[in-house]
């Protein structure tokens, strides 16, 4: 009898358990049934992974060393994808194809790569709030004939050879204020100072904090001759198609500036 009773109150109570279990698992399935339908509200080129089109040639935002992906832009997709509770994959291409690329899709779902908000690219592409704030800059071999008082007349002769990046901002700022001169566009930053410091170019046009960088890095016998305070804005590129992916973009990268993740990377890789 007593045994019973126990019995009867041990499933009365499994009973009420499983209820609560029930109704607890129904309120998280809801749940993740709400996380599901934001995520699927986008469309992504590889499901779970945030594919991001990058350059790897443009310290301190994007580099390779040792075969791995390096920099400020690195550390902003992974915290972005992490935000959107994605997996980043990185993919190098060359930048002046990295805008296409987003636009047509398929192959990465943004471009996190120094990407300058310019009128031009918002006709293909749309971006997300900006990141970080840029200007260019001339750098010279040293002991040359172009110095500080003379580079804007000097440099805008014909005859002069401007290195710089296919499809930059850079390019266009030496195509509009050397238009004597000639931009000698290159596939990649590395290449840009390497033709210089072979005498093939005369000059660098390029993002300051990166052609500062090089200097310190790797060209020590170059310097700066002229800095510009273009105010450029770094923002991810995301397909037209895919405002849901924008939004949510903006809202990790809202999240990340008042939690003071982007303030740290600005000081880790710019300070
Ligand atoms: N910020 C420049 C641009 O958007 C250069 C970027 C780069 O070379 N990665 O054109």
């Amino acid at each position: 009898m007593k045994m019973k009773k126990w019995g009867v109150l041990a499933v009365a109570g499994a009973l009420t358990a499983s209820l609560a279990l029930f109704g607890c698992s129904t309120t998280t399935a809801e749940e993740g049934a709400g996380d599901e339908a934001t995520e699927a509200s986008y469309t992504l080129v590889n499901e779970g992974k945030f594919t991001v089109g990058v350059s790897p040639d443009f310290p301190p935002f994007e580099n390779l060393v040792d075969g791995e992906y390096v920099g400020f832009d690195i550390e902003l997709s992974k915290a972005i994808a992490e935000e959107l509770g994605l997996e980043v994959e990185f993919k190098t291409l060359q930048f002046d194809g990295i805008p296409a690329a987003v636009a047509a899709g398929g192959q990465v779902d943004v471009g996190i790569t120094g990407l300058t908000i310019t009128p031009d690219r918002q006709e293909t592409v749309d971006f997300s709030d900006p990141y970080y704030i840029a200007d260019q800059s001339v750098a010279v071999m040293k002991g040359g004939e172009i110095t500080a008082d003379n580079v804007d007349d000097l440099l805008n002769t014909e005859g002069m050879v401007i290195a710089v990046q296919s499809g930059s901002t850079g390019e266009a700022y030496a195509q509009e204020n050397y238009s004597n001169a000639t931009a000698q566009a290159y596939g990649n930053a590395t290449d840009c100072f390497a033709a210089m410091q072979s005498g093939q170019a005369d000059a660098v046009c390029m993002d300051k904090a990166v052609v500062e960088q090089m200097l310190a890095e790797a060209y020590t016998d170059a310097e700066v001759v002229k800095q510009v305070a273009t105010g450029e804005e770094y923002a991810v590129a995301v397909s037209k198609d895919n405002p849901e992916l924008l939004a949510a973009i903006n809202e990790a990268i809202a999240t990340l500036t008042e939690d003071g993740t982007i303030e740290d990377l600005t000081a880790q890789f710019l300070g």
